[in-house]
């Protein structure tokens, strides 16, 4: 099925990254949320990257103001997806609320349209099974920051169907993105080999086997990593990386998935990471 029309549910970090690159590569998009000054707040966002885009002079200032009149900003959710080819939803990690508007959207968008997550945790199969079309949900794992990055991990739940698979992995190439096909198991990929990398760093931290400083630099001048994995950790939350070894160890059943009580400590304390000033680092 040819997808034209894109809706973007959530217009934060991931969802502004999101329908800026499908914007930028000429789909229609109808960026939704629960206000319009955080969709507002999104498409400034938008406006701030493709800045930076014409700067490195990769778009011109024509380009940008295309892109911006591509973006639809509506905050009725069903009006939102009443002509959807393709809805991703990239709302708030939480499972009430992904199973409010998949329940929604399911309801209110054209019967052949595709419904895709862009969760870091939650099971698809889980999010398909409270729809009326679970062959037609789909993940669609973007990375952050979405302009850069070229990963889109693509996720089969257990009733996902072929098509609906073939279909997503084009979209991701026609964004210019590296598409892998997973299948639906805790963390997929990505998050099921990153974050106990993450936990066991904290975890030597706890031990007192180095300090959080002398950790990165072993895994950045040792593995070549980019960034240390107690600096990303602060930069993806805390928070977020608890509630991910959460999902590991429950669903996969497995004690070697337990979250580092320094972790579980820290996120007690408030200690989220760059988002809150304090993580394992000190942020100003
Ligand atoms: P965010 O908090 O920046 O944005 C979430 C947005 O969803 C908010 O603007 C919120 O108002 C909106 N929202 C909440 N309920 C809604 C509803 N009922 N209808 C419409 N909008 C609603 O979060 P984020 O970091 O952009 O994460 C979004 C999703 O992307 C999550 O599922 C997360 O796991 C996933 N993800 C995040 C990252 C990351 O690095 N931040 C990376 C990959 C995937």
């Amino acid at each position: 099925m040819p997808v034209k029309n894109v809706t973007v549910v959530g217009a934060g970090t991931m969802g502004n990254g999101i329908a800026h690159v499908f914007a930028q590569h000429g789909f229609a998009v109808t960026l939704n949320d629960v206000r319009a000054d955080l969709i507002e707040r999104g498409i400034a966002t938008i406006g701030g990257n493709l800045d930076r885009q014409i700067k490195k002079g990769l778009i011109t200032a024509a380009d940008k103001t295309q892109i911006l009149g591509g973006l639809v900003s509506e905050t009725d959710l069903a009006r939102s997806v009443a002509k959807a080819d393709l809805v991703i939803e990239a709302a708030t990690e939480n499972w009430e609320i992904k199973k409010d508007i998949f329940k929604r959207i399911s309801a209110e968008a054209p019967p052949a349209a595709i419904l895709a997550s862009n969760t870091s945790s939650i099971s698809i199969t889980r999010i398909g099974a409270v729809t009326g079309r679970p062959a037609k949900v789909v993940g669609m794992h973007f990375m952050n920051p979405v302009p850069v990055m070229k990963l889109v991990e693509v996720i089969r739940g257990l009733s996902t169907d072929d098509e609906t698979t073939t279909t997503v992995l084009g979209l991701a190439r026609a964004l210019d993105k590296t598409p892998v096909e997973v299948n639906d198991y805790p963390g997929f990929v990505a998050n099921r080999i990153l974050l106990p990398m993450i936990n066991e760093a904290a975890y030597c931290v706890m031990e007192g086997v180095a300090t959080a400083e002398a950790i990165d630099t072993v895994m950045k001048l040792g593995m070549n990593h980019p960034m240390g994995p107690l600096t990303l950790a602060d930069f993806i939350g805390l928070d977020v990386c608890l509630a991910i070894m959460d999902v590991l160890h429950e669903g996969l059943g497995d004690p070697k998935y337990r979250p580092c009580p320094l972790l579980k400590k820290m996120v007690a304390d408030g200690r989220f990471g760059k988002k809150s000033g304090r993580g394992f680092y000190t942020y100003s």
